[in-house]
């Protein structure tokens, strides 16, 4: 008898939402631990692992001499490599993709590449709205690499530094 009559002072008092409301105003004026992204962003540690990207040299020539082993060193077997022979008698990959449904961004294809060809970037924004969005391509992985040549080799004079 006596609880369901401070119960019922409780309910006619408002003392749950008058407790929920002093909490509110409590995280009203401290701190914000939340940041607007994409405007503002956290920081990100150099060791971040994003998305791939294949590099050329200075001369246009692309790195990957199709050793495979980036291939057989994925754990996740995201990588698939097909190559031929050149005129020239060099051997390059006809075919270079990563299907980044299956990778686990854990840097070993980058690891094992002998020639620094395939690398992983910081970049973290990017998304897929349809089946197949995330399967990369070797035009693509080049592209990429392109387009960020400079800030990766960058790190990569960086790390050669911690070696
Ligand atoms: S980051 Fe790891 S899982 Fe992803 S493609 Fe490279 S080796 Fe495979
Ligand atoms: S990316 Fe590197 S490890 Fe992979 S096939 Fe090309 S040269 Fe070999």
């Amino acid at each position: 008898m006596l609880r369901e009559v401070k119960s019922l002072i409780n309910s006619l008092f408002l003392k749950e939402l008058i407790k929920g409301l002093m909490l509110t105003g409590k995280y009203l004026f401290s701190k914000k631990i939340t940041i607007p992204f994409p405007e503002e962003k956290t920081p990100m540690s150099p060791r971040f692992r994003g998305l791939h990207a294949l590099r050329r040299y200075e001369n246009g020539e692309e790195r990957c001499i199709a050793c495979k082993l980036c291939e057989a060193v994925c754990p996740a077997m995201a990588i698939t490599i097909e190559s031929d022979m050149r005129e020239d008698g060099t051997r390059r990959t006809t075919r270079y993709d990563i299907d980044l449904t299956k990778c686990i961004f854990c840097g070993f294809c980058e690891e094992a590449c002998p020639v620094d060809a395939i690398v992983e970037t910081h970049i973290l924004e990017y998304h897929g709205e349809k089946r197949g969005d995330l399967y990369m391509t070797k035009d693509i992985l080049l592209a990429i690499g392109d387009n960020y040549e400079s800030e990766i080799s960058k790190r990569k004079e960086t790390d050669a530094k911690y070696k």
